[in-house]
């Protein structure tokens, strides 16, 4: 244990269990909310509209833009419809793109937020925002867009589709893992790294057999919860930021990429993170995390390379140029050779 730490907790008010979107209207009147707003994206408008009806009048309308990426359009002609309902809160039901417009109509209004998230990637568990504008995404961090309550349903992530439930799986994995090299790590963010990684890494090959099977979905919506707490407390290293480049320069898809180069980056840093490692050792049951996550990754046939899901050849040196261009915090020194060998395995999809 480090002897000397600082520990932040986020408030946060946490509902979880099968079933628990019944909890909802409760949960609206104890924050007195009378006008909400359910907040989607196209593609979950029937669910949306299942909450509507779940909040009865409670619910003064529904806005289904959401989309990757928060762009600040978007944001804009949710805020008119905000102000047209004269809304009281936003209820967002889906993944980290829908909670993504809740928090930035949040950053704005300071409207309460009710957060059902449908996914593993963990957005309503931090104070953080990214926004884009003219295709730059920016990302700030704000108590004002944390959420009040979250519901965590399992019920709702039995819809995911399996290919993408494993993606968003190994998304929150990424969070636990870069808590436990953090420079502002603390035992307690490491706690819940571990478990998490524990949770996930134990319920996946289940939810892989049997993607009905709702004790494991709610094994690994454990996980992605206590990942989630760990990216809102404490800084991420190279794998965020390379995530982050890559998904800027080429609009790559969020949990994809982070997939991919989530055992490239471990592996580049594993030299200097033996207290991590031996996290992961203890949640992974192995003595080698690295390729356990990647053979596990394997097992779910998820890709395995940046060229197959739209990386360009030519963007490794577009990619190691921007990334060093903006130095950061990591347990290993960035150097652009090795930088650039870890890329090139990412690229062509090999091992580590
Ligand atoms: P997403 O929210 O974009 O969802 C992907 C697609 O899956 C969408 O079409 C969505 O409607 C659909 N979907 C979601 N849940 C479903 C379900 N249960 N059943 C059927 N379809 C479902 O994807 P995501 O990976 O959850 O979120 C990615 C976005 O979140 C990115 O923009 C990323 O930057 C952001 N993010 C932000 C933070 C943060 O802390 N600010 C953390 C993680 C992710």
């Amino acid at each position: 244990m480090s002897q000397s730490f600082v520990y932040q907790a986020q408030p946060a008010r946490v509902i979880f269990g099968r079933g628990t979107s019944a909890r909802l209207p409760d949960e609206a009147d104890r924050l007195g909310l009378r006008r909400l707003l359910v907040l989607s994206t196209p593609q979950q408008t029937a669910l949306a509209t299942q909450v509507q009806q779940l909040l009865g009048e409670r619910a003064a309308g529904a806005f289904a833009g959401a989309t990757m990426h928060t762009p600040i359009e978007v944001t804009e002609r949710a805020l008119a419809v905000v102000k047209e309902l004269g809304i009281d809160g936003v209820v967002s039901v889906g993944g980290g793109s829908t909670t993504g417009l809740g928090k930035a109509i949040a950053l704005r209004t300071d409207l309460p937020q009710i957060v059902l998230p449908t996914t593993y990637a963990g957005s309503e568990m931090t104070p953080l925002l990214g926004e884009t504008r003219d295709g730059v995404k920016t990302t700030q961090r704000s108590p004002k867009v944390l959420p009040e309550v979250v519901v965590y349903d399992v019920d709702l992530t039995l819809s995911l589709p399996l290919q993408m439930s494993a993606l968003s799986a190994f998304n929150a994995i990424a969070h636990a893992v870069e808590a436990l090299y953090a420079p502002d790590g603390n035992p307690i963010v490491s706690l819940m790294a571990e478990e998490g990684v524990r949770a996930i890494v134990d319920a996946l090959p289940r939810m892989m057999r049997e993607p009905g099977d709702a004790t494991a979905r709610a094994d690994v919506l454990y996980g992605a919860w206590l990942c989630a707490c760990c990216l809102g407390s404490v800084t991420m290293g190279l794998h965020h930021k390379l995530c982050h480049t890559l998904g800027g320069l080429f609009d790559l898809p969020h949990a994809q990429t982070h997939a991919i180069v989530l055992p490239h980056a471990l592996a580049y840093n594993a030299p200097e993170i033996p207290v991590a490692l031996t996290h992961l050792r203890r949640a992974f049951k192995t003595e080698d995390p690295v390729q356990a996550l990647l053979q596990l990754e394997r097992e779910c046939g998820i890709p395995l390379a940046l060229r197959d899901i739209g990386m360009p050849r030519d963007g490794v040196a577009r990619a190691i140029e921007q990334a060093m261009a903006n130095p950061y915090g990591n347990p290993r020194r960035i150097e652009a050779g090795a930088l650039g060998q870890l890329l090139e395995r990412a690229w062509a999809g090999e091992g580590v």
